[in-house]
């Protein structure tokens, strides 16, 4: 069986974020674009999903840090 699941990754291809997966899907089963037909085995859209999860997070993550450290230290130098 077919289904259609949303997900939060991009297709590589056109940026839409629902696949066509086969029930209980396995890392090695493919998954289909629904918006251009792209099919990718489900790991490799996982990896993606991180890289772009990355993208987003690490810029914040590093304002963050960049805070954190400046805070540190101005106690130190006082
Ligand atoms: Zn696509």
């Amino acid at each position: 069986m077919i289904k259609t699941i949303h997900v939060s990754i991009q297709c590589p291809e056109c940026g839409h974020t629902e696949f066509e997966q086969p029930d209980n899907v396995q890392d090695d089963d493919f998954v289909k674009c629904h918006g251009c037909g792209f099919q990718i085995m489900l790991a490799d859209l996982k990896e993606i999903g991180v890289e772009q999860a990355k993208e987003i997070v690490i810029p914040e993550a590093k304002k963050e840090i960049e805070k954190m450290l400046k805070k540190a230290f101005k106690g130190r130098l006082k």
